[in-house]
């Protein structure tokens, strides 16, 4: 195995995925990165172009119009930037969420941002998110995790995130919502959300946040054999 190391952690949204991959990514040194972020960055632009999300050819004319990069800030932060603005704030709003999903469906936008994605794991040892890193982006990556949980629990934690944020959300319609992006990210022609054959299951429904941290390390410490900077 080469010195640059890559994981792909792919699941259903909610699952924990971004804050479980970043905290694991921090600990062991590695480079994260958030690809969900970049589909919301096109979704962003689809909803403030106006434009039909589901419509390929009008979302095909808008990309060669987008420059999207992801940087990282000092303090290691990955941040969005749409045509030079910082979005990751507004990328982060629930319509944004749907936004993202919709034009995520599209071939065409998947090729579009196929490459941005790979290139970030050439050149370092990274940890990626997101729900075709493990079939499509990174198909030979060292370590493949597919992290789900029950869609009433992703909800449950959802609302209680929500809630520690000051927003106060209805569980039916967040359930609502966790299952609308389900249904359209599996059942997409181009890379829908699947288990990698030789992606490990790790369940977290029944597992703290804590206890899901831990299944992941445990993951990451067996197949490098390496030890956590930190926790
Ligand atoms: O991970 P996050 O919820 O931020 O992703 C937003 C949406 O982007 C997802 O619902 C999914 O439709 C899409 N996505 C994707 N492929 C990825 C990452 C995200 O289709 N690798």
């Amino acid at each position: 195995m080469s010195d640059i190391i890559s994981i792909a952690i792919d699941g259903p949204s909610g699952a924990g995925k971004s804050s479980l991959a970043r905290r694991c990514a921090a600990a062991f040194g590695i480079l994260y990165a958030d690809t969900g972020a970049i589909y919301r960055t096109v979704g962003l632009a689809a909803v403030r172009a106006g434009i039909d999300r589901k419509d390929e050819n009008a979302v095909a004319g808008l990309l060669p119009t987008l420059q999207i990069e992801m940087k990282y800030g000092s303090d290691g932060e990955q941040r969005m930037y749409l045509n030079g603005e910082d979005v990751s704030e507004a990328i982060r709003m629930p319509e944004i969420s749907i936004a993202a999903s919709d034009v995520s469906a599209l071939p065409i936008v998947r090729q579009f941002l196929l490459e941005m994605q790979r290139s970030l794991a050439r050149t370092q040892s990274v940890l990626m998110d997101g729900r075709d890193i493990g079939t499509v982006v990174l198909p030979d990556a060292d370590l493949k995790v597919f992290l789900t949980a029950s869609a009433e629990e992703r909800a449950r934690r959802r609302v209680l995130q929500l809630q520690e944020k000051g927003v106060i959300e209805d569980y039916d319609q967040v359930l609502k919502e966790i299952r609308y992006r389900d249904e359209q990210d599996m059942n997409r022609e181009t890379a829908p959300l699947k288990r990698a054959e030789d992606a490990v299951l790790l369940d977290t429904t029944e597992l703290s946040y804590d206890e899901s941290f831990a299944a992941l390390s445990q993951l990451i410490l067996e197949r490098f054999c390496i030890r956590p900077l930190a926790d």
